[in-house]
């Protein structure tokens, strides 16, 4: 039976209240009666907003059969044979997920020549390694890469499954998640869980990035979440931990791919080397004017730095949107990200909060950046930062 919204017409005394709340436009006016039409996704706004108290919202009860899945995987990403990081920032978040659960953790790596990658993918937290290698999977395509994880989450029945929000897990998780039959969350930048029922907390920028919203998927199994690479950290190696390798056979002779990977070509753009920096130095409309910006090249230069950028300096046109941190831009978590006249709108921070040490340099005290800051510096940008500039030029000799 469909869950539905119901709406008690002898207590409804047609006040409208409920109509403006609803995000999706779930409701309308019969006859003077509110009434819900198939847009509605029982969020239960209009059920708090109701005065008379008119309108019922069931509440999701966990799916049949959900019992049956356990554990939590996550796909394990690959290019050219080397795990990608993405992976490793998985297996920590999975582990702490799997912990607080009291299951096992699992991982899926799929490829060609991957075999030997499984016992790394234990070491850094992975109880179970399930493993397709064969020469088929050595470029990815979605149908392949799907058609296989599909098998494996099919088999092994676990409760969550994590992957990458990176070109190749947006490209073919949907479809995963589609084959399957249950919902995915995409671009996640936090989870955690419900310990009460057992429910995976997904959280992620919503309504343009304006507010953060937690998703639940409490009916269908597995749980699916995509998270952006570089907003969880990564754990410590343990070196000789020891986990269990299933090698999977797949009977290729079934597989009838529509696809062929023909050749991979390295796109040509400006290449600029933010997510691979240890020191990142981050540019704002602080700095008021285009050529200012050669004062934050000057001090990435000292410190052999990556240059970054704000949305609001490259909406200025003073520097390229290849340089820009954020959630539009890109997610860094370098060793220490330096933010000159950057206020740290929420937007910003979601791009680099996991860096190691951040060092913030505004005029306003009251800055968000310096919520974020492990050390703040309150002040003119164009006094700090050519003195931070002389300083390092002293020291290097470099005069
Ligand atoms: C959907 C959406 C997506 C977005 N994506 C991103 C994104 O990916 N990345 C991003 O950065 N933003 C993003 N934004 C924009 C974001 O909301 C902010 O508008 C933007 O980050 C502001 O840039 P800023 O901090 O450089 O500028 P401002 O907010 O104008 O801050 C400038 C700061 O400089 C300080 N300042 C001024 N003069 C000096 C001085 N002489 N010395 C020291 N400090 C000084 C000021 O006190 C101020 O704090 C997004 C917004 C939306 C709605």
């Amino acid at each position: 039976m469909t869950l539905q919204t119901r709406i008690d017409s002898d207590k409804c005394t047609g006040c409208e209240a409920c109509l403006p709340v609803c995000p999706f436009n779930a409701l309308e006016m019969k006859e003077g009666k509110a009434s819900v039409n198939d847009q509605c996704t029982l969020c239960g706004a209009c059920a708090d907003e109701c005065p008379v108290e008119a309108i019922f919202v069931p509440v999701l009860e966990k799916g049949e059969g959900s019992e049956e899945y356990s554990g939590v995987m996550i796909f394990a990403e690959q290019r050219l044979g080397k795990i990608s990081e993405v992976a490793y920032e998985l297996l920590h978040k999975g582990r702490e997920l799997a912990d607080t659960l009291k299951v096992s953790l699992s991982a899926a790596l799929l490829g060609k020549d991957v075999s030997a990658s499984a016992n790394r993918l234990i070491e850094n937290g992975a109880d179970r390694v399930y493993v397709v290698d064969h020469p088929s999977l050595e470029g990815f395509t979605d149908e392949l890469y799907g058609e296989c994880l599909t098998r494996i989450i099919r088999t092994s029945r676990p409760e969550i499954v994590l992957a990458g929000a990176t070109s190749i897990g947006r490209s073919f998780i949907p479809k995963v998640a589609t084959q399957i039959g249950t919902g995915l969350t995409a671009d996640c930048t936090d989870l955690s869980i419900d310990t009460e029922q057992r429910l995976l907390l997904q959280t992620r920028p919503a309504f343009g990035g304006n507010i953060m919203a937690t998703i639940v998927c409490p009916q269908k199994r597995p749980q699916m979440a995509t998270v952006r690479a570089k907003v969880m950290k990564k754990g410590v190696v343990q070196p000789g931990r020891s986990g269990e390798i299933i090698p999977l056979e797949i009977d290729w002779a079934e597989m009838s791919p529509k696809s062929r990977l023909l050749e991979i070509v390295e796109e040509i753009t400006e290449k600029v080397r933010l997510a691979e920096a240890d020191v990142i130095v981050t540019g704002g409309r602080g700095l008021q004017e285009e050529k200012h910006f050669a004062l934050i090249r000057e001090l990435a230069e000292q410190l052999d730095a990556a240059v970054g950028a704000s949305r609001g300096a490259v909406d200025a046109g003073w520097i390229s949107y290849a340089h820009q941190v954020g959630q539009t831009g890109k997610t860094v978590a370098p060793k220490l990200y330096i933010a000159v006249g950057v206020s740290g709108a929420v937007q910003h921070l979601v791009g680099m909060q996991s860096s190691d040490t951040i060092v913030a340099i505004n005029s306003d005290p009251h800055a968000p950046i310096f919520d974020v800051a492990s050390y703040g510096m309150v002040g003119d940008l164009f006094e700090i930062v050519p003195e931070m500039i002389k300083q390092l030029k002293a020291r290097m000799g470099n005069n």
